[in-house]
């Protein structure tokens, strides 16, 4: 099992700040900004390649929702490294959600 998928699953501690049926999202453990979350599935994908359109479209909404309630809607970035060349460690797709608000 990798490591965002126990997460997910509750075996590995983490500062969740947002959740439903098929996304959370979390506090990085090494932040790089004021306010640096992770989201992902809840079902494993391992990449933004390689993740339905569908599943992409719905986090959208959960980035949206989220961004609202911690206030920082008029101020963050999404980063997304696809593959590893790119700089992607953890292969269990994710976006970070990077501000210089604190939430
Ligand atoms: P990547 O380089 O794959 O795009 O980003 C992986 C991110 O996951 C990094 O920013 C890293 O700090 C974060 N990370 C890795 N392991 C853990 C963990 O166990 N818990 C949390 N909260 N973040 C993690
Ligand atoms: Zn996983």
């Amino acid at each position: 099992m990798c490591i965002f998928c126990s997460i997910v699953n509750k075996k590995i501690p983490a500062n969740i700040v947002k959740e439903d049926e098929e996304f959370i999202a979390f506090k990085d453990i090494n932040p790089k900004a004021k306010t640096h979350l992770l989201v992902i599935p809840k079902v494993h994908s391992e990449n933004f390649q390689m993740t339905e359109p569908e599943t992409i479209a719905k986090v959208s909404s959960f980035i949206q929702a989220l961004a609202k309630e911690k206030n920082i809607e008029n101020n963050y970035k999404i980063q997304i490294n696809n593959g590893e060349k790119a700089g992607q460690e953890v292969m269990h797709l994710h976006f970070h959600i990077l501000s210089n608000e604190a939430i």
